[in-house]
């Protein structure tokens, strides 16, 4: 007797992810060097006739990206309200419109994956070796979301409804993949969506905008509302016409989102203050090339980026891991994002107070293992952005460079005997998002599993770069806010629907 086939759904467990971009293939450089010579060259985009607002180039300073105008009060209340009326029947569609719709924003996408590049090389100061992955992460939640809409429909008796009007607000640390998600799970589930980006990188937004109405989202389902922080508090947070909140931003940002607005739907991804513990079973090299990556890709500017390293006792005193570490750091390429060569680019705005204590300021018994440094170029004040990286060594458990999230170019080092000890300092952080350990030893691993408080545990990995279904992402403690589901995981969707019962369909 043959054995019974297991049952295999055609759905999201098939789902494949995009590859990125392969930059050895000779074709590949030389395409992206033509597209980034053709940006650098543009003279600044115009959203908008009248705009008086602009982003700017990070690498460059004094050089306008685009220019564009921040929507009135009376304008992101008039786009709710259509929005909420929903004229075109968006919540009516069954999923597989919908479906084949959202594929084709992953082929606009696909499409404009060197243009796209390259506006977040200009505007977002991200190296193409950071923005590749985003175009690829884009393409997966406009792929992968409806397939969990299929999924849970087909599995559940309880009825699974939109909830009505969504507003994204999103950062500019991943300018489109974030918002892309937000959209994606959204629109997936039947919502009407506002997308409120980031001031700094609003022509990529807007560019994925275009992406969506192309593809056949109408405009009255998906609107494009930049504008300032008082009209989106008063226009989309306290508008009891919107129904839900996606939020990717600071801690204190979700704080008084539901302060003003208790009831609120809120799915927020928060700060972080993410550590890789290194024990003495690790495979060391291995381990700085990890953290490298973790701590200072796109200059240390994401919510799931290393800041602290801590280093079990025997690693800490190993004078060759520590040349090794400190010979890595310097010799990272930093400057320009136009640099193809460049493995960190400036920051987005000069360092602000926080920051600037974690790059200037050595307190209790720390020293710079490798001395954060402004970097001149050309103009005597230089680019006020531009920092090489900073390792602090030495860094005091419960002090200043421990338990404040930098957002920059800075790594903390903090020494530790047991791994219990290890979880601790981390616990202590209260933040919970991304957690890395370097170790070869089952024991330690499993220790660690069950004791880190943290959304995204990544094992002899780098702590950035989540996959779409591979590695849901979200976290825990101050890292997030609200129903605790990940993004790119199956349960997304479940967030951005009514269900009937308020049941899980599990
Ligand atoms: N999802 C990103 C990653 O895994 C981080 C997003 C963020 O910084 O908000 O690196």
């Amino acid at each position: 007797n043959a054995p019974a086939q297991p049952v295999v759904s055609d759905s999201w467990q098939h789902f494949e992810n995009e590859p990125d971009t392969d930059w050895g293939v000779p074709d590949n450089a030389a395409w992206i060097q033509e597209t980034l010579d053709r940006w650098r060259k543009k003279k600044n985009v115009c959203i908008d006739d009248d705009g008086d607002q602009t982003t700017d180039d990070p690498s460059r300073p004094g050089v306008v990206v685009c220019r564009y105008r921040n929507r009135s009060i009376a304008e992101v209340k008039e786009a709710v309200r259509v929005a909420d009326q929903d004229p075109s029947g968006w919540q009516t569609k069954s999923i597989g419109q919908i479906h084949e719709i959202l594929r084709a924003v992953a082929q606009q996408i696909r499409v404009h994956r060197g243009d796209m590049i390259g506006v977040m090389v200009a505007e977002g100061g991200k190296t193409v070796l950071e923005a590749d992955p985003e175009i690829s992460e884009a393409i997966d939640f406009c792929e992968f979301y409806p397939l969990t809409v299929i999924d849970w429909k087909k599995r559940s008796s309880l009825s699974i409804e939109p909830r009505g009007v969504v507003a994204v607000i999103t950062p500019w640390n991943f300018p489109l993949a974030i918002p892309c998600g937000g959209i994606a799970a959204a629109l997936a589930m039947g919502n009407r969506v506002l997308l409120k980006p980031s001031a700094e990188t609003t022509l990529i937004a807007k560019m994925l905008c275009d992406a969506f109405w192309d593809a056949g989202v109408p405009r009255d389902v998906l609107h494009f509302v930049p504008c300032d922080e008082s009209v989106a508090q008063e226009g989309l947070v306290e508008n009891e016409l919107v129904d839900t909140v996606i939020l990717t931003g600071a801690t204190s940002t979700a704080k008084k989102m539901l302060s003003v607005r208790p009831s609120l739907h809120l799915l927020a991804e928060t700060g972080g203050k993410n550590a890789t513990i290194v024990t003495a079973m690790a495979d060391r090299e291995l381990a700085i090339k990890h953290v490298l990556h973790s701590a200072f890709g796109h200059a240390g500017q994401k919510c799931s980026a290393t800041s602290l390293l801590l280093l079990e006792d025997e690693v800490f005193d190993d004078e060759t891991f520590k040349q090794s570490l400190a010979d890595a750091v310097n010799s990272l390429d930093v400057g320009s994002a136009w640099k193809l060569h460049n493995k960190m680019g400036p920051l987005i705005a000069p360092p602000g107070p926080t920051l600037t204590r974690g790059l200037k300021t050595l307190e209790d018994d720390e020293s710079w293992l490798v001395t954060p440094q402004h970097i001149i170029t050309g103009k005597a004040d230089g680019n006020a952005k531009l920092y090489r990286p900073g390792v602090k060594w030495n860094v005091k458990p419960g002090g200043f460079s421990h338990m404040n999230e930098m957002f920059g170019p800075v790594l903390g080092v903090i020494r530790f005997s047991k791994i219990e000890e290890a979880i601790a300092i981390v616990q202590s952080t209260g933040y919970g998002l991304t957690s890395g350990l370097e170790s070869l030893d089952d024991r330690e691993i499993q220790l660690w599993k069950e004791a880190i408080p943290a959304g995204n545990l990544y094992i002899n990995r780098p702590t950035t770069g989540a996959i779409v279904l591979r590695q849901p992402f979200g976290g825990v403690g101050l890292s997030a806010y609200g129903p605790g589901v990940k993004a790119g995981g199956p349960h997304y969707v479940l967030a951005l629907a009514k269900i009937e019962n308020g049941n899980s369909p599990a």
